[in-house]
């Protein structure tokens, strides 16, 4: 996988201080393997390789971070900044009813997509929205608008396959003004491929109806041909926003780049069910993972190296060295650090999806759980108690020492000794450990 191809160049770059022409060279290489796998349309590929690139050469390499961590930084930062920072809802800002122009193929997901939105407008924005269809070439395709209209709980207007798209367009609007109603959303025909009758007759509409939002919907499966189709719908409309829509399939989702490249129009949410409730804002920086296939791990890297102490875990280290041990202080040391870090399912929720569902929600409850219960057990121990462990384990007053520090933690004796048998489990690994192995573990998980 890529994420293994990366974390093996951020590997051998470790040691050199700078990003430089002939290290970075491998890194992209990988970088561009990846978005084309994602489905990115060549030439937005090869521009966005060559902005990273600018980015990345002569930069300074921060703390303990290797070249390598560094790139993968400045790839996600760049590929986050190109789908669009930020999120942007609906612009309604207009003379009501404030209308909205659904373009796109068939097949696309405009009218499922009119729905969800007309769904998001009533409950979200509080508006009140009718729907009209202008599709006259598939009487079905009415008809379909009809019932997720009624499903998403707004109007729908009636037309006709006898009536021309622009006369349909003029009743509408007619008769939202007339019962206003804030938001007019107008789902139109599509064709299988760009078409230029097809063309015309969507100029005409957006002519007519002199929209706020001309809305382009395209398909995330559509892969490598969203670029073609994006571009004939940017030369024909004055494209305002996107909506990317099956991102629920298995597509890395490049398309999104390739068609915001294109239109230069914000993607502002993307479809992620066939249900009416299927629609979420769309999350440049979450979608940037997904297309490199690297899940959050990103962001993973950054709080692990925010998290582990490095001057704790060498002294740590140290202390192995030199022989004096592993006690309870440094095992309640590494459950706070693990706490700082959010937990485990804040660690868990950063994994790539395939990752984490093979953990289990159950699992990570219970680990949470028991990882609380053993610092409180910590915790009412006596700082010279996790000093010596000894004297819990061996010591003369070892069971009376225990039955106070139950009682404080508030568990059973059974606890505490599952604790220390944790405890004594892990100072043997420990022992084995060298303190040099240690030390790489630590600095694998900081950088
Ligand atoms: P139109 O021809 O552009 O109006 O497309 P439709 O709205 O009729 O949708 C075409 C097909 O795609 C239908 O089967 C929809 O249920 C499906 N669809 C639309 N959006 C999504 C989505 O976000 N996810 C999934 N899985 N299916 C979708
Ligand atoms: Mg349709």
């Amino acid at each position: 996988t890529l994420t293994d191809r990366l974390s093996l160049l951020v590997k051998t770059m470790r040691g050199q201080a700078r990003i430089t022409e002939s290290n970075v060279q491998d890194m992209l290489r990988e970088v561009r393997m990846a978005l084309l796998e994602a489905d990115v349309a060549l030439p937005v590929v090869r521009d966005f390789i060559a902005r990273v690139k600018e980015k990345a050469l002569g930069a300074e390499v921060v703390g303990s971070l290797s070249p390598g961590q560094a790139l993968v930084g400045i790839v996600h930062k760049e590929l986050a900044a190109t789908m669009g920072e930020g999120v942007s809802d609906i612009n309604l800002a207009a003379q009501p009813p404030a209308v909205i122009l659904m373009a796109g193929l068939q097949g696309a997901g405009k009218t499922t997509t009119t729905a969800k939105l007309t769904k998001h407008l009533i409950e979200k924005r509080k508006k009140k929205v009718l729907t009209v269809s202008a599709d006259v070439y598939r009487p079905a395709a009415i008809e379909q608008l009809k019932t997720v209209t009624a499903q998403a709980g707004g109007e729908w207007f009636a037309s006709s396959p006898d009536q021309k798209p622009r006369e349909i367009a003029l009743a509408a609007l007619d008769y939202a003004k007339k019962h206003y109603f804030d938001v007019l959303l107008v789902d139109t025909a599509g064709r299988l491929a760009i078409d230029e009758a097809l063309m015309a007759e969507i100029k005409e509409l957006h002519a007519t109806l002199n929209p706020v939002e001309t809305l382009f919907v395209v398909d995330a499966m559509q892969g490598q041909d969203a670029i073609n189709t994006a571009r004939a719908f940017k030369e024909a409309l004055p494209l305002t926003g996107v909506i990317l829509t099956k991102l629920d399939g298995d597509s890395r989702g490049g398309a999104a780049l390739s068609v915001r490249q294109v239109t230069g129009a914000p993607i502002k949410f993307a479809g992620v069910s066939e249900k009416i409730d299927g629609l979420e804002v769309f999350d440049g920086e979450r979608h940037a993972g997904r297309v490199l296939g690297m899940g959050d791990i990103v962001a993973l890297v950054e709080e692990v190296s925010k998290g582990v102490d490095l001057a704790a875990a060498e002294k740590l280290a140290g202390k192995l060295k030199s022989g004096s041990g592993f006690d309870l202080n440094d095992f309640l040391a590494q459950i706070s650090s693990m706490k700082k870090m959010g937990g485990l399912s804040s660690l868990m929720d950063k994994l790539p999806t395939q990752m984490a569902a093979k953990a289990g929600q159950a699992d990570m409850d219970r680990a949470e759980r028991d990882m609380k219960r053993m610092e409180g057990i910590l915790n009412a121990m006596t700082a010279k108690e996790r000093r010596q462990p000894a004297l819990l384990m061996d010591g003369k007053s070892k069971a009376s020492r225990k039955r106070r520090i139950a009682a404080g933690a508030g568990v059973q004796i059974q606890d505490v000794n599952r604790l220390l048998n944790q405890f004594d489990q892990m100072q043997g690994m420990m022992k084995k450990m060298s303190g040099g192995g240690l030390m790489k573990m630590m600095k694998k998980m900081g950088g």
